[in-house]
């Protein structure tokens, strides 16, 4: 498109579950030298700190709620105006909602969002890549099946038992599926609608979705 009149790179990154959301994020931050901002990193951060904010947001999170969107539009907007920003952003984590991404984009007024990547990866490839992951309950190495340690049970750095962890079994993945679809297509259908959706394949190795995001950012530019 390369409409806008500043030189700010603002992207969002959507991605289920294990379609490797957080890798190709990072990545694409790195190749923009823009920071990878997760709010779900930073509310973990502030309950962690114990701030008011994070008193409060640690209500919400316990009772299994998204925070208001104007507590989360404050949260996103402060973040945003620091310095390492001035060449742009990558979000991760917000907006959540329709409501939210409206807010950002008045926030954002001149030049508005450059593009929302959503990460496609089939809800089978998904449970698949989940539920075969094991991991030692003493280090915490994460091992795939097929590995000698994920298949022997035993750790191969620290003799530790690999187990499977109750939220990685295939029904409690479908289950967070079924809950980021329904949560998620509403949102995918505003940045659609605004013409800022890219909806990319996921499918493949790190290498190959980052070459695939990077076009897809590019075109844009
Ligand atoms: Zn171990």
């Amino acid at each position: 498109m390369g409409s806008s009149n500043d030189s700010q790179v603002r992207l969002i990154v959507f991605g289920r579950q294990g379609a490797g959301k957080g890798t190709q994020a990072s990545r694409l931050a790195q190749n923009h030298g823009i920071p990878h901002i997760s709010t779900g990193d930073m509310l973990r951060e502030a309950v962690r700190e114990g701030t008011d904010f994070g008193k409060r947001a640690k209500e919400y999170m316990d009772a299994g709620q998204l925070l208001p969107d104007d507590v989360m539009l404050g949260l996103v907007s402060e973040r945003l105006s620091r310095p390492d920003t001035s060449r742009g952003w990558l979000l991760d984590g917000f907006p959540r909602t329709a409501g939210q991404a409206e807010d950002l984009q008045g926030l954002v007024a001149d030049g508005g969002i450059t593009l929302a990547i959503n990460l496609e990866v089939p809800e089978d490839v998904v449970v698949d890549r989940i539920s075969s992951r094991r991991v030692c309950e003493s280090c915490g190495t994460i091992y795939s099946v097929g590995d000698p340690s994920a298949d022997s049970g035993k750790c191969a750095k620290c003799g530790g038992t690999v187990v499977q962890r109750d939220d990685d079994t295939e029904d409690a993945v479908r289950a967070r599926l079924a809950t980021y679809n329904e949560q998620t297509a509403p949102l995918l259908g505003w940045f659609e609608a605004q013409g800022l959706l890219a909806n990319v394949d996921g499918v493949g190795s790190p290498d190959e979705v980052a070459t695939r995001v990077g076009a897809a950012v590019d075109e844009r530019l």
